[in-house]
């Protein structure tokens, strides 16, 4: 808030805010990338079979309920996320999970990410997809122990964009 008499920053921020905000609701109505924008949450996706643009969190509704596929790219055109169309993490997906973890996902782990085999968060034979928020690195004891023994990890959100697993160990149920 601009508090009377402190000049114009704070009033400026306040209006640069409310633009930013504008630009983003306009992106979504528009389809167009705002000039400047950081925020991707606001990006609208792409329906190739209509061209039309829709809002994100439509285009992950319309690809879990069905027979759509999502698929992400990079700048490149290359794709981040595959959804339920191959089971493998491909390079680019792995260097980008590279580049937001340093170590195994389960807390306390010191494997090296880079070291770690890509593991699907929701697992592949529960119908997990291989995109690129439901991959992390998992050292080889984690990934095994963790499909075996689920009930022995909790999945917590690390910032925006990354997971980690806590060990609860073999506590009994109820
Ligand atoms: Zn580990």
């Amino acid at each position: 808030m601009a508090g009377s008499g402190d000049g114009d920053s704070d009033s400026d921020r306040d209006r640069d805010k409310d633009r930013d905000k504008d630009r983003d609701k306009d992106a979504v109505r528009t389809g167009r990338r705002p000039a400047g924008s950081s925020r991707d949450a606001a990006l609208p996706g792409l329906l190739l079979a209509t061209g039309q643009f829709l809002p994100v969190t439509d285009i992950h509704r319309l690809a879990q309920t069905s027979g759509l596929t999502r698929l992400v790219m990079d700048a490149d055109g290359c794709v981040l996320d595959a959804g339920r169309t191959a089971r493998r993490a491909t390079r680019r997906q792995r260097r980008a999970i590279l580049a937001r973890y340093t170590r195994c996902m389960v807390d306390h782990c010191p494997m090296p990410a880079h070291l770690c085999q890509i593991d699907h968060i929701t697992n592949w034979s529960d119908g997990g997809a291989t995109d690129l928020d439901n991959l992390g690195p998992t050292c080889q004891f984690h990934n095994r122990d963790r499909y075996r023994h689920p009930e022995r990890y909790r999945l917590h959100r690390i910032g925006k964009d990354r997971w980690g697993f806590t060990y609860i160990g073999t506590r009994s149920k109820g």
